[in-house]
This record gives structure tokens, C-alpha cells and sequence, in this order.
């Protein structure tokens, strides 16, 4: 428990993650399995990588016998052969493992990244609000390289730590039981104390970096308060404070020091210390007659190797147990499930494009107790042109969101052709439901993927003919400049198609929305100010689109108004007026009150904040 940062306020949820977290392992177990096959071939490598760097030193000892006590030329001779294809072979073998492991993180990468991306792309609108993106993206840049170094880096690391660890632990106890013993006890208790220094070390820089800041920030107090300071003659009391605070951290770097030079004395004392022990009794054991000198010399390497492979276990260690985090919050990502039930599976061969809320009432997960809609009806025959408006916050995108089934009601239905929204197969929906938002999102991709977009054969969609998407973006006025950029329809709109003025991406988004030719049509009209031209050619494109279509617009200006079949005034989520212009302000109601307000304001554009 408490490695996992909850991403949701949700309290079943946090158990979850909690029984996520215990089965670390197995979630490592289970990215990696597709990549089994490499894993094992890279551990059998290491494996044997680890028995030739334990024989190494054995050759060694064996050729001095020969050479120094046997006079022995041609046991020598072999002795030297062996070591050399050892030697080789331990090279072919390390260069084999480590190849594969670094293969295999690169497709962990992979593989992570994208079951992220694929779970992250899935999720619900209201996770969203919850989990910013920005958490999200660096989930999928930092944790994934984390977890796929934790499995590939350090399983390599500790793989071989454990292997070169038993194979020489084996040919020690061969070699002399008592040296081994004191190996055991000794490397041990010397990474311990490395450790304890380490850890008290970074400790003390923490202390130190925070008394530090402190002192820093009263200095800046000070300085920029210079005339407080001197209105009140505090220059003494002020310094003598700085002074106190750096007194503090000259303390806490003196004990520093001390630590350190603890450390450092230590690492210079104990190979040294070490190595003098074991020659002492191991002299005596070859004085004894016990070992003889080349076994003296083996034991010596040995116990080098023994203590690298313990170094690495304890570094090893550390790697995965920071990377427990990430595993389980890209886990926790790559499970979660959507937080929406289902979307059907029904698609009407016949679409009249009846558009109905009845009896809605609305409240986000978020703020669960404010209620953004309530009670709100709203019926939309086939074909009719409704402008939705009222103030600011009144609910208006609320309303376009459920009809795109970002979010569900708390209560009530959403309808199209009398059929629950929730019924319809979601690709069905969104090709017979149009929308085009007030800030039109353009990929870094060709203008004719933005154009087709979610219309791909990875959409499990015919995209439309090149004729189909030229139609679209005539009738949005967007086929003419298009032709004039240097590839046409080919031509690469920059990250968030910079390289594009705001009144052409937003035709591209009605192109976008066009190419389905969908019978229900739902628009933002724009309130950002685009150029007089632009906005003739936007306002002529969406007034062209409207034809034989039922049209939601959220309208802003009251031209776009004016022009609807039909007006609904929604103010704090509830529908307070619907009707005609000339019905409505014959009412005197709010919405003429709007209006006069507006024709007093400013201009064309009806601001209804
Ligand atoms: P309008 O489009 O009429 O300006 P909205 O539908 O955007 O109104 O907002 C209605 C209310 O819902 C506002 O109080 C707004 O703060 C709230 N709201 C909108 N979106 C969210 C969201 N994603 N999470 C929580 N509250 C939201």
C-alpha cells in the first residue's frame, strides 16, 4: 500500500491498487511474458556467462600450480588454453545477454506504451477531468521507461549478480570452507556499513539543502525589506539571524564531513583489510599445506567476484523497489477499466435524425452535488434548426456533451429516433452525429486524415473516396485553399496545425463533420474573433451545412439565431424559454432582455455571459 498516487477519489478503486501493488511481481510476470522465449535465452546465456567467469579464476590458480610447484609446461599449456576460451566465452556470452536484454526492454517499451495509450485512449471524458493530462503523458513517457528498465536493466542486473553469486560461492566452499566463511561474513557486513554510510550521507544533504534554502530565502526577506529594516535600525538583529542560520548548516556539514570521512576511510580499509585476513589465514592453510598457492590466488578472485555480485544485488534491488511506483501506476492504467457502461450495438439501417433529452438532469463526477442540468426537456424534430443559448454556465455544452456520450445522466434519457443513445454502436453514432467544436483539434497528419478522421480502415471504416471528402470540403468552404497549399490534400498540418489560420482549421472541421454526412448536426459557433473575411466564409459553410439536417447550435451571434426554426433559452440547467425570435421577445423574458442588452452592447455578436 501507499506506493500508488490514487488517481481517482474513488475508494474502491485505492483497494484495488492496493492488491495491484502486492502482485508487483506478477505484474512484471505478465508484461514481460510475451517476451518470454528472449528472457530465457538471455538468462540461460547469463547463466552460463557466470560458470565461465567462475571457472576464470580457477584456470588462473591452476596454471601458477602448474608453472610454480608442478614445473608442469604442458598442464600449464592447457591450463592457459582453458582460461583463454573461458575468457572468450564468458565475452560471447555477456555480449549475448546483455544484447538481449536491452532488446527485450525496447519491446517492453513498446508493448507498455502502447497497451497505455490503447487503455488511456478507451477511458471515460469524466477521467479526464479527474487525472489531468499532463499526469497522464508523463505516466506514458517516464513511468513506462521505468517499468521497462526495471524489468530489462535490473532483472539483467540482478540475474547476474545471483548467478556469478552461486556459481562462485560453490567454487569457493570447493576451494576452502573456512575462507568461505569468513567471505560470507565479511562482504556482507561491509556492504551493510557502505550502505549505512550512503544512506546517513544523502540524509545529512537533504538536511543540509533544506537549512540552506531557508537561509537563503531569509537573506532575499531581508534585502528586499532593506527599509523596513532601516526605518526600524534592525541591521544587527537581521544579520545576527543570517548568521544563526548559517551556523546551523556549518554544523550539520561538519557531521557531513565526518561521515564522509568515515566512508572514505572505510572503502580505502576494507578490500585492503579483507584481503589481508585472507592471505593471513589462507598462508597458513598453504603453509599447512591445505591449499596450495594457485587455490590462494583462485580464492582471492573469487571472493572479488562474490562481492561485485553482492554490490550489484543490493543496486539491483534498489532499481526495481524505486520502479514498485511505476509499475503499479502504469499497471493500475493499463487495467482500468472505463468508468461508462458499454456503448450498444444497434445501427438503425433508417435515421430520421429525431434528437430528444427528456427529463435529464446532470451533475459531473467531479462535483457530484451541483446539479448542471435538472428536469431539462428538450425535443428536436427531424430537420429543425435549434440555437441553444443562454448565459454562460448555463449548461449549453453540458447538453452537447451528453449528446455525444462523453458523459450519461444521472437521471433521465437521451434519444435519437426515440432509441436510448446508450443503445447505438458508437462508431454508428458518430458517423450519422456530426459535431464541430469552437476549437476544432487538427492532428499532425495530412489535411486528408484530418478530414476522414476516425473514418480510417483502422477505424473498422471504408473511408470515403477522395470525390466524397473534395464535396465535404466544398461545402465547407474549404476545398479552394486547400488546392492552393503546395500538396493539397496531401499537405501536413504542423503540431496543432499551426501552419493554418483559425478560420481554416475551422473549415476543416467542417469538412470533418460533413464527410459523414450525418442527419443530426451539433455546432459550437465560435466566439474567438477571426478576421472579417474568415468569418464570412466559416459563417457561410456552417449555414450551408444546415440543409435537410436536424442542427443543434449553441449560437452566439444573433444572426445565427435569429435564422434557427426554433430557440431554447437554458439558464442554471434548466430550460427557462423556448420559442421563435419574434415569440420570444414578444414574451419580454429573459431572452429579450439578452437581446436588448446586446443590441446596446456590442454589435453583431450576441454575448450572452
Ligand atoms: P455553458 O456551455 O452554458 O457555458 P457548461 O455546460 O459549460 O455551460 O457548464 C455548466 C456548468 O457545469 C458550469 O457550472 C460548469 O462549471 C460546470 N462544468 C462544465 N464542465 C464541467 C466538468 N467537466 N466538470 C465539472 N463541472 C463542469
Amino acid at each position: 500500500a501507499g506506493v500508488t498516487a490514487p488517481l481517482l477519489g474513488d475508494h474502491k478503486k485505492t483497494e484495488e491498487e492496493d492488491v495491484k501493488s502486492q502482485n508487483l511481481f506478477q505484474e512484471l510476470v505478465r508484461l514481460a511474458r510475451p517476451d518470454a522465449a528472449i528472457m530465457w535465452v538471455a538468462l540461460v546465456c547469463g547463466m552460463a556467462a557466470a560458470v565461465l567467469s567462475g571457472l576464470i579464476p580457477m584456470y588462473a590458480g591452476q596454471a601458477i600450480d602448474y608453472a610454480a610447484i608442478d614445473s608442469n609446461r604442458s598442464m600449464f599449456t592447457k591450463a592457459m588454453v582453458l582460461l583463454v576460451l573461458a575468457a572468450v566465452g564468458n565475452s560471447v556470452l555477456v555480449t549475448g545477454r546483455g544484447g538481449l536484454f536491452s532488446l527485450l526492454g525496447y519491446k517492453l517499451s513498446v508493448r507498455i506504451r502502447h497497451q497505455l495509450l490503447a487503455s488511456l485512449l478507451r477511458q471515460e471524458i469524466a477521467f479526464y477531468d479527474v487525472t489531468g493530462s499532463g499526469s497522464l503523458s508523463s505516466r506514458l513517457q517516464g513511468d513506462t521507461t521505468s517499468v521497462s528498465q526495471a524489468i530489462s536493466l535490473n532483472v539483467n542486473v540482478l540475474a547476474r549478480a545471483l548467478m556469478q553469486m552461486l556459481v562462485v560461492l560453490f567454487l569457493m566452499a570447493k576451494t576452502s570452507w573456512r575462507l568461505t566463511v569468513i567471505t560470507l561474513v565479511v562482504v556482507p557486513v561491509g556492504a551493510v556499513v557502505t550502505q549505512a554510510f550512503g544512506a546517513r550521507y544523502e540524509e545529512l544533504q537533504k538536511s543540509i539543502l533544506t537549512e540552506l534554502a531557508k537561509v537563503n530565502s531569509s537573506a532575499e526577506e531581508a534585502l528586499a525589506a532593506i527599509t523596513t529594516i532601516r526605518a526600524h535600525a534592525a541591521e544587527a538583529s537581521t544579520e545576527a539571524f543570517y548568521v544563526q542560520g548559517l551556523a546551523r548548516v556549518f554544523k550539520l556539514q561538519v557531521t557531513q564531513t565526518l561521515v564522509y570521512c568515515g566512508y572514505i576511510c572505510f572503502c580505502a580499509l576494507a578490500p585492503n583489510a579483507t584481503l589481508i585476513g585472507v592471505l593471513f589465514l589462507g598462508g597458513h592453510l598453504v603453509l599447512e599445506g591445505v591449499l596450495s598457492a594457485g587455490e590462494l590466488v583462485s580464492f582471492i578472485l573469487y571472493m572479488q567476484t562474490f562481492a561485485d555480485g553482492f554490490q550489484s544485488l543490493g543496486y539491483g534491488a534498489a532499481s526495481i523497489s524505486n520502479a514498485r511506483g511505476s509499475v503499479a501506476k502504469v499497471a493500475e492504467l493499463i487495467h482500468r477499466k472505463p468508468q461508462i457502461e458499454e456503448a450498444g450495438h444497434y445501427k438503425a439501417d433508417h435515421f430520421d435524425g429525431h434528437v430528444e433529452l427528456r427529463s435529464v438532469s446532470h451533475s459531473y463526477p467531479t462535483r457530484p452535488d451541483s446539479n448542471v442540468l435538472e428536469d431539462l426537456s428538450v425535443e428536436m424534430r427531424p430537420g429543425e434548426v435549434v440555437a441553444l443559448v443562454g448565459p454562460s454556465g448555463g449548461g449549453k455544452s453540458t447538453i452537447m456533451k451528453l449528446l455525444q456520450r462523453f458523459y450519461i445522466p444521472q437521471s433521465g434519457r437521451v434519444l435519437f429516433d426515440g432509441r436510448d443513445i446508450s443503445d447505438f454502436e458508437q462508431h454508428w453514432l458518430k458517423r450519422n452525429v456530426g459535431v464541430v467544436g469552437q476549437e476544432p483539434s487538427l492532428f499532425d497528419r495530412t489535411i486528408r486524415r484530418n478530414v476522414i478522421f476516425g473514418m480510417e480502415p483502422e477505424d473498422g471504416m471504408e473511408p470515403p473516396t477522395q470525390e466524397q471528402i473534395e464535396e465535404a470540403c466544398r461545402m465547407a468552404n474549404a476545398h479552394d485553399f486547400i488546392s492552393g497549399l503546395p500538396d493539397g490534400y496531401d499537405t501536413v498540418c504542423g503540431e496543432n496545425g499551426v501552419q493554418l489560420s483559425g478560420g481554416q482549421k475551422q473549415r476543416i472541421a467542417i469538412a470533418r463533420a460533413l464527410v459523414r454526412n450525418p442527419k443530426v448536426l451539433m455546432l459550437d459557433e465560435a466566439t474567438s474573433a477571426l478576421d472579417a473575411e474568415s468569418e464570412a466564409l466559416v459563417q457561410e459553410a456552417l449555414e450551408r451545412c444546415q440543409k435537410n439536417r436536424t442542427v443543434l447550435v449553441v449560437a452566439h451571434r444573433l444572426s445565427t439565431i435569429k435564422g434557427a426554426d426554433r430557440i431554447v433559452v437554458v439558464k442554471g440547467g434548466r430550460l427557462v424559454e423556448t420559442g421563435t425570435h419574434t415569440e420570444l421577445l414578444a414574451k419580454s423574458g429573459i431572452y429579450a432582455s439578452l437581446v436588448r442588452r446586446q443590441m446596446q452592447g456590442m454589435g453583431s455578436s450576441l454575448s450572452l455571459a
